[in-house]
């Protein structure tokens, strides 16, 4: 049976338990149960469901692991790990990730002024609240609040002008001062004088110069005190961790140094995010060559090695991991809508006294396919298609026969797939790669998963059902956007089966995974699909609760988000509808009533089971 590479993206989060794929917690549920049990709620179109349990189970590990690396080797720098809002904003997520991270003082990374307003406004207790981004007066004044209101705040510098602001700020506002932290340009990440990103122009991080210069000014100004921390960040999903390695190198002994020229109260390097994900479904093209548990005995190894060759104590290691933690929380579900093969069948033939020649080859090929000749007329039937096809062109032959030239092409090579449903994966995929099922799918890629239509970044993709029969049909998925960019192309090197399903009987739910990292604050509303009703699942020994629904936007709101008078278009289509000469003074109130019911509906389609 397929399993859709779910041990090797599935983290043990899911499991495949007869025909189902199961959340792997407690009572376990399967995850077509909560969404059929969601669906009856009248809720149609597309779920994001969240699983609050997950984002627990990832800051746990993250913070299990470094302890035991820590403990492993005596190291003796604290470990503190924030989460960078960035990742994902969403009210739904963020209660719930507060929650989780309260026994480990987990904090928060904001990278602009509204981030900011939700770190300070959730943080818990002492928890680190870190500032990264370009910050004007303004926002260093809101950082200077968070430190009056107690806050355990450290501001990253990215560049010397923010420096001046922060002396400014001081001078005027004196005590209490947020922690310091200067974010450093590492040439390890490859960013050389010649290089676009560096230099003057860079975007991020200070250059050995500008550090000297950093500590001279703190140190004029007396502010070298508040200087704690130093911050570099490699890119999101790393893939190696000889990445990684080459940073740190670089970090320690900028670490190291800057103590030496009197920097007594930089205790901590910020590693920030990168730490990657495994989204591949097919063993042999993995993402990631490393685990959680080597990025952390690398780290601490790396710094505990620097820091006994300089004679400085050993840095506190601060973490921004984002993706790591908020990816596998949310699953994406959608239905299918339809199947494009699914109207070629059998009766909807036009049968004609005499056929062109090669139709009649068809219906013989169709007679006589067995297993043994499968592969061979199935690629018969596609030749001819091919030839029926131009001479309808060319007028040889009318638009009855092309429609039946189309059936029965469709019947045989769905026959010849039956008949070769047991041969290995690999041989269907060199057969199939020409004649995939085009799933209409119920979401939009540019909404949901962003990064496939920026960057070519998978996801797992499984049905939620019928997982104890084999998937026959290699599958080519299109969202219900007017765009020929919302395709997931059937890709050879990550093939996808689905099955054959008749929707007229059943739902066939498709599940994107690890879609919580990223995904929904970058998503766009192309074609006016917003962000889908979300639904925060809590799963007990019992069975699970469904704790929050979020609805997806009205159409009328849709339409208030891009500037519309609301009101004003209500009005107009009432207006219209009073004066139209189509419609009876009797229809009109039935007419506005529906209209009404329909501003209020969302925007994704509803599928009729
Ligand atoms: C984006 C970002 C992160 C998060 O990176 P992930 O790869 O998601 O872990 C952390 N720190 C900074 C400064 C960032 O810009």
């Amino acid at each position: 049976m397929q399993d859709y590479g779910i041990r090797i993206w599935g983290e043990d989060d899911f499991f495949i338990d007869g025909d189902k794929v199961k959340v792997n917690y407690k009572s376990s549920p399967a995850l077509f149960d909560i969404v059929t049990n969601i669906r009856n709620q009248d809720i149609k179109g597309p779920l994001l469901l969240r699983f609050p349990h997950l984002i627990k189970k990832q800051i746990k590990l993250i913070y299990k692991t470094f302890e035991n690396a820590c403990k492993e080797i005596d190291y003796h720098g604290k470990f503190q790990a924030v989460f960078p809002l960035k990742v994902n904003q969403f009210a739904d997520f963020i209660q719930p990730i507060i929650e989780a991270g309260k026994p480990f003082q987990y904090g928060l990374e904001a990278g602009s002024k509204a981030e900011l307003l939700i770190a300070m406004s959730h943080i818990y207790d002492q928890a680190p609240v870190t500032v990264n981004g370009f910050k004007d007066k303004e926002m260093i004044e809101l950082t200077f609040l968070s430190a009056k209101m107690g806050q355990n705040i450290t501001v990253t510098i990215e560049g010397i002008n923010e420096l001046e602001s922060i002396i400014e700020v001081a001078k005027e506002r004196g005590t209490p001062i947020p922690k310091i932290g200067l974010r450093i340009k590492l040439h390890s990440m490859g960013i050389g004088i010649w290089a676009k990103s560096g230099g003057i122009n860079s975007k991020f991080g200070l250059t050995s110069t500008e550090l000297l210069e950093a500590i001279n000014l703190l140190k004029q100004h007396k502010l070298l005190e508040y200087f704690t921390m130093i911050h570099f960040h490699i890119g999101s999903q790393m893939t190696q961790i000889s990445n990684l390695k080459k940073a740190l190198r670089e970090a320690g002994n900028i670490y190291a140094d800057l103590r030496k020229l009197g920097a007594s109260h930089l205790n901590s390097i910020n590693l920030g995010g990168g730490l990657g994900v495994e989204y591949t479904q097919n063993e042999s093209y993995p993402e990631l060559t490393y685990s959680l548990r080597e990025y952390a005995s690398e780290t601490t190894f790396v710094l505990q090695n620097i820091a006994k060759k300089k004679n400085v104590q050993e840095p506190n290691i601060i973490i921004e991991s984002g993706r790591f933690i908020a990816s596998s929380h949310a699953v994406l579900v959608a239905p299918v809508f339809e199947l494009f093969s699914e109207e070629y069948t059998q009766n909807a033939l036009i049968h004609k006294e005499t056929n062109p020649p090669l139709i009649d080859e068809l219906y013989e090929l169709l007679k006589f396919i067995t297993k043994k000749n499968a592969q061979e007329y199935l690629h018969d039937s596609i030749d001819h298609l091919n030839s029926l096809l131009t001479l309808f062109d060319l007028g040889y032959i009318d638009l009855i026969d092309r429609s039946n030239a189309e059936i029965l092409t469709h019947i045989i090579i769905k026959k010849a797939i039956l008949l070769l449903k047991d041969e290995p994966i690999k041989e269907l995929i060199q057969i199939q790669d020409k004649i995939q099922e085009k799933y209409l799918v119920n979401f939009s890629i540019f909404q949901s998963i962003p990064d496939f239509w920026g960057l070519a970044q998978r996801f797992p993709i499984m049905p939620l059902a019928k997982l104890d029969t084999k998937p026959t049909r290699s599958a080519s998925l299109w969202d219900i956007t007017c765009d020929s960019d919302g395709e997931i192309a059937f890709d050879s090197k990550n093939p996808l089966f689905l099955h054959s399903v008749n929707l007229d009987e059943e739902d066939y739910f498709l599940g994107f995974f690890k879609v919580g990292a990223y995904q929904e604050v970058l998503g766009m509303n192309h074609n006016l699909f917003t962000h889908p009703t979300t639904a925060t699942i809590e799963i007990n020994e019992q069975g699970y609760k469904i704790q929050t629904i979020t609805p997806s936007d009205t159409l009328i709101k849709i339409l208030d988000s891009l500037n519309y008078n609301c009101t004003k278009i209500e009005d107009n289509l009432f207006h219209k509808i009073d004066n139209s000469p189509f419609i009876s003074k009797t229809q009109r109130a039935q007419i506005k009533h529906e209209i009404a019911l329909f501003l209020q509906e969302n925007g994704y389609l509803k599928t009729v089971n």
